[in-house]
């Protein structure tokens, strides 16, 4: 019983590990798909200012990159929602917000203002994930 119960901690702990480091990488990939989706918004809208042609041509090229952009951005918030956890600067509490809460929170970078399940309170959680 004691050698079932060390094996199933040693394996516990394997997975563990597993899921921190595609913790990290997901957040790897969310960096990237954030960056791309604003070149994808940004880059119509330069070459509608700068290139001539006729204005519908230019609206059309402008709004063109406004829905991939998108999709890109509402991937990254879900990346970002699953992958490590917050933790409230009142109580401590490490918790995995809902998508719209995270969605729909103000932020800088990683850290969002959000409200804490446990307290209730708001504050400026930040993401974390743990290292090795
Ligand atoms: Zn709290």
């Amino acid at each position: 019983m004691e050698t079932l119960n060390h094996e199933t901690e040693q394996k516990l702990k394997e997975l563990q590990k597993q899921k921190h480091a595609c913790d990290r990488l997901l957040l790897k990939c969310e960096w990237v798909i954030g960056v791309l989706s604003c070149i994808v918004l940004l880059a119509p809208i330069v070459l509608g200012s700068l290139l001539p042609m006729e204005e519908w041509k230019r609206v059309v090229l402008v709004f063109s990159g406004f829905i991939p952009a998108m999709v890109g951005i509402c991937f990254s918030v879900k990346i970002e929602q699953v992958a490590g956890y917050y933790v409230c600067e009142h109580c401590g509490k490490k918790h995995v917000p809902t998508y719209k809460a995270v969605f729909l929170a103000p932020h800088m970078g990683r850290t969002r203002y959000m409200t804490c399940p446990a307290c209730g309170k708001k504050s400026w959680q930040k993401k974390k994930v743990e290292t090795k």
